[in-house]
Protein backbone atom coordinates (compact mmCIF):
# COMPACT_ATOMS: atom_id res chain seq x y z
CA UNK A 1 0.00 0.00 0.00
CA UNK A 2 1.12 3.77 -1.11
CA UNK A 3 1.87 6.24 1.77
CA UNK A 4 -0.99 8.23 0.46
CA UNK A 5 -3.86 5.39 1.14
CA UNK A 6 -2.12 4.86 4.41
CA UNK A 7 -2.68 8.64 5.40
CA UNK A 8 -6.56 8.42 4.29
CA UNK A 9 -6.78 5.23 6.34
CA UNK A 10 -5.15 6.96 9.17
CA UNK A 11 -2.29 4.57 9.30
CA UNK A 12 0.29 7.28 9.43
CA UNK A 13 -0.56 10.80 10.57
CA UNK A 14 -0.75 13.90 8.55
CA UNK A 15 -1.18 17.90 8.75
CA UNK A 16 -4.60 17.67 7.10
CA UNK A 17 -6.17 21.17 5.98
CA UNK A 18 -9.57 19.87 4.64
CA UNK A 19 -11.47 15.93 3.85
CA UNK A 20 -14.24 14.91 2.69
CA UNK A 21 -16.26 11.59 0.99
CA UNK A 22 -14.03 12.58 -1.77
CA UNK A 23 -11.15 13.91 -1.12
CA UNK A 24 -7.89 14.63 1.60
CA UNK A 25 -5.83 17.97 1.58
CA UNK A 26 -2.76 18.01 3.75
CA UNK A 27 0.76 19.70 4.05
CA UNK A 28 4.18 18.31 2.19
CA UNK A 29 5.98 16.59 4.98
CA UNK A 30 8.94 18.13 2.72
CA UNK A 31 7.49 21.20 1.34
CA UNK A 32 9.27 22.92 -1.15
CA UNK A 33 7.72 26.17 -0.18
CA UNK A 34 5.84 27.48 3.40
CA UNK A 35 2.42 26.05 2.85
CA UNK A 36 3.03 23.45 -0.30
CA UNK A 37 -0.43 20.66 -0.16
CA UNK A 38 -1.00 18.16 -1.46
CA UNK A 39 -4.57 17.34 -2.65
CA UNK A 40 -5.53 13.13 -3.23
CA UNK A 41 -8.27 11.27 -3.78
CA UNK A 42 -9.43 8.76 -1.15
CA UNK A 43 -10.11 6.23 -3.71
CA UNK A 44 -6.55 5.32 -5.37
CA UNK A 45 -6.17 6.16 -8.63
CA UNK A 46 -2.67 6.20 -9.76
CA UNK A 47 -2.14 9.06 -12.48
CA UNK A 48 -3.70 11.71 -14.21
CA UNK A 49 -4.86 9.41 -16.64
CA UNK A 50 -7.20 6.48 -14.79
CA UNK A 51 -8.79 9.34 -12.48
CA UNK A 52 -12.44 9.95 -13.52
CA UNK A 53 -12.82 13.87 -14.70
CA UNK A 54 -15.87 14.16 -12.33
CA UNK A 55 -13.24 13.81 -9.31
CA UNK A 56 -10.59 15.67 -11.06
CA UNK A 57 -13.23 18.40 -11.20
CA UNK A 58 -13.50 18.08 -7.42
CA UNK A 59 -10.19 18.22 -6.64
CA UNK A 60 -9.91 21.52 -8.93
CA UNK A 61 -12.78 23.35 -6.70
CA UNK A 62 -10.89 21.96 -3.60
CA UNK A 63 -7.73 23.17 -4.78
CA UNK A 64 -8.90 26.66 -5.21
CA UNK A 65 -10.49 26.79 -2.01
CA UNK A 66 -7.17 25.60 -0.31
CA UNK A 67 -5.42 28.06 -2.55
CA UNK A 68 -7.50 31.23 -1.12
CA UNK A 69 -6.92 29.95 2.30
CA UNK A 70 -3.32 29.83 1.87
CA UNK A 71 -3.37 33.33 0.25
CA UNK A 72 -5.13 34.45 3.14
CA UNK A 73 -2.78 33.01 6.01
CA UNK A 74 0.56 32.84 4.26
CA UNK A 75 0.09 35.59 1.85
CA UNK A 76 1.90 33.89 -1.52
CA UNK A 77 2.99 36.00 -3.74
CA UNK A 78 2.31 33.51 -6.68
CA UNK A 79 1.00 29.91 -6.56
CA UNK A 80 1.42 26.79 -8.71
CA UNK A 81 -0.37 23.73 -9.07
CA UNK A 82 1.32 20.83 -10.63
CA UNK A 83 1.00 16.86 -11.27
CA UNK A 84 3.36 13.90 -12.29
CA UNK A 85 2.86 11.05 -13.80
CA UNK A 86 4.77 8.37 -14.39
CA UNK A 87 8.81 9.14 -14.19
CA UNK A 88 8.90 12.37 -11.66
CA UNK A 89 5.81 10.76 -9.54
CA UNK A 90 6.90 9.86 -6.63
CA UNK A 91 4.45 8.55 -4.76
CA UNK A 92 2.08 6.06 -7.30
CA UNK A 93 -1.26 7.77 -6.07
CA UNK A 94 -2.60 10.77 -8.01
CA UNK A 95 -1.54 13.60 -6.20
CA UNK A 96 -2.01 17.34 -7.01
CA UNK A 97 0.28 20.10 -5.44
CA UNK A 98 -0.36 23.43 -4.44
CA UNK A 99 3.23 25.27 -4.09
CA UNK A 100 2.85 28.82 -2.88
CA UNK A 101 5.77 30.97 -4.18
CA UNK A 102 7.10 34.23 -2.12
CA UNK A 103 8.91 36.94 -3.34
CA UNK A 104 11.08 36.72 0.02
CA UNK A 105 10.59 33.38 2.36
CA UNK A 106 11.67 32.87 6.09
CA UNK A 107 11.20 29.33 5.43
CA UNK A 108 8.64 27.82 8.86
CA UNK A 109 8.59 24.52 10.08
CA UNK A 110 5.74 22.26 9.09
CA UNK A 111 4.24 22.70 12.36
CA UNK A 112 4.69 26.16 12.33
CA UNK A 113 2.67 26.79 9.02
CA UNK A 114 0.10 24.13 10.09
CA UNK A 115 -0.25 26.66 13.25
CA UNK A 116 -1.19 29.47 11.27
CA UNK A 117 -3.53 27.80 8.77
CA UNK A 118 -5.65 25.96 12.02
ZN1 LIG B 1 -3.08 4.75 -2.95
Amino acid sequence: MDIFCKIIKGEIPSYKLYEDEKVLAFLDVNPNHNGHTLIVPKEHYENFFDIDEELLHHILKVAKEIANLLKEKLNYDGISLCQNNYYGQEVKHFHLHLIPKYKEENKLSVEEVYNKLK
